[in-house]
């Protein structure tokens, strides 16, 4: 048995947390893993992928998977993404998790033989921890969808990958709480994996050039192009009514999304306003509110 699970999120949601979650917990199961992640521009929100690889031998495969069994998308804005693909390469008989609260078939995806497991961890996320970070629930997802590590394994792999960080013993136990949620609320399906490599054998694994696809981070100031707004959770708004033109929020913002009025305002281009959220932290008179927002395809 050889199970490639394949994770795509969003800088910031927790993609590269999840695959070590999963490769800890199936670890714990006395499993042979692999997990590692793959950053394009190393920015909040910018689109992540991760790698786990779970076997009962020995893992003669390295680097990305391109053919995986399982893909987990952890923000379904990505689904139609150039640069991230996620269902790329995803197997007949695979399976697709979305983090979606839209049912499966309500979804704009047309996969032949592919099993589509939807549900809204994020919601779950902002409930329990009060931020949308997903590493917990998106490896507990992957983990039940795959039936090879039970919910004990997943709550032991959380506190020991969570506990290395700074996090207190409050916040790892409430996600534990999310990661028990999740997977229970996802079905286990029985996944017939193709076998491992054979000793010997040379796995082809696709050099993409650095100059592929990059046009856009290479010209000078490129932000605008990227319409990073489908990144957001949160959507900042302005009152006037408490805003003083200090220009604070225009000084701190990374996008470049708070733009000057001839009249001195500030006002959000939410094309490329990312939720970050920056502005909202550091506006002097609280002129500015957040409201959550849901974006699908
Ligand atoms: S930081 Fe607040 S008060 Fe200052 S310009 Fe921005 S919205 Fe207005
Ligand atoms: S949330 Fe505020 S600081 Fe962040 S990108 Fe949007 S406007 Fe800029």
């Amino acid at each position: 048995m050889l199970l490639r699970i394949r994770f795509h999120g969003r800088g910031g949601q927790g993609g590269k947390t999840a695959s070590r979650i999963l490769g800890s917990a199936a670890f714990d199961e006395g499993l042979n893993v692999q997990d590692s992640p793959v950053y394009g521009a190393e920015r909040r929100g910018a689109p992540v992928t991760a790698f786990t690889r779970i076997s009962d031998g020995e893992i003669l495969e390295r680097g990305f998977i391109f053919d995986p069994d399982v893909v987990i998308v952890m923000d379904e804005t990505l689904l139609e993404d150039p640069t991230a693909s996620p269902l790329s390469g995803l197997r007949e008989g695979g399976i697709l998790f979305v983090n979606s609260s839209r049912k499966p078939d309500e979804l704009n995806v047309n996969l032949d033989g592919v099993e589509v497991v939807t549900l809204n961890i994020t919601d779950m996320a902002l409930e329990l921890l009060g931020k949308p970070i997903l590493s917990t629930a998106s490896a507990a997802v992957a983990a039940k969808l795959i039936s090879v590590v039970s919910p004990d394994a997943v709550t032991s792999a959380v506190r020991g990958e969570l506990g290395e960080g700074s996090l207190s013993p409050e916040a790892i136990q409430m996600n534990v709480a999310l990661a028990g949620r999740a997977f229970s609320l996802v079905p286990s399906f029985k996944l017939s994996t193709k076998e491992n490599y054979s000793p010997g054998t040379v796995v082809p694994i696709g050099v993409i050039s650095g100059m592929e696809g990059s046009e856009d981070i290479l010209l000078v100031g490129n932000s605008a192009l990227r319409k990073t707004g489908d990144w957001r959770i949160y959507a900042p708004t302005i009152d006037y009514e408490k805003c003083t033109n200090c220009m604070i929020c225009y000084a701190y913002c990374p996008e470049s999304a708070m733009v000057i009025e001839t009249d001195g305002r500030p006002v959000i281009d939410m094309e490329n306003c990312k939720g970050c959220l920056i502005c909202y932290r550091e506006c002097p008179t609280k002129a500015i509110s957040i409201t959550r927002e849901v974006r699908a395809l």
